[in-house]
């Protein structure tokens, strides 16, 4: 999609360190890491936010969720990671192209903040 920052970053259209790649996922790291490995997991495709998930998209997502845990075998993450959607503006949601938060390396508390 036109405007959307992480469509150009799938499209190599702007530089990103990327950590994985398919014909329709891509990861990389996170500008602003919350975590020793903090890394972005998005569809090629543009999805806005969970509200524009159709049936269609649910072998999409599984493949979110799929490339999530090969990232985090190679990253030796053996003692656990989160894995975080923010949806909307409540949640936090900066960037409008629906991205999974792998997140590990340290500890995380809850209830999330
Ligand atoms: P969210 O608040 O869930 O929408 O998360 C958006 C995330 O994208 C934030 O953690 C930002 O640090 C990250 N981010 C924004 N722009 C970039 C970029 N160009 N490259 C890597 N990460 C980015």
């Amino acid at each position: 999609m036109k405007d959307c920052i992480f469509c150009k970053i799938a499209a190599g259209e702007i530089p990103s360190d990327k950590v994985f790649e398919d014909e329709y996922v891509y990861a990389f790291r996170d500008l602003n890491p919350q975590a020793p490995e903090h890394i972005l997991i998005i569809p090629k495709q543009h999805i806005s936010r969970v509200e524009d998930v159709t049936d269609e998209d649910r072998g999409l997502m599984g493949r979110l969720v799929v490339a999530a845990k090969h990232i985090a075998a190679e990253a030796g993450l053996k003692k656990g990671y989160r894995l975080v959607f923010n949806n909307g503006p409540d949640a936090g949601q900066e960037v409008e192209h629906i991205h999974l938060h792998l997140m590990g390396g340290r500890r995380f508390s809850w209830p999330a903040g």
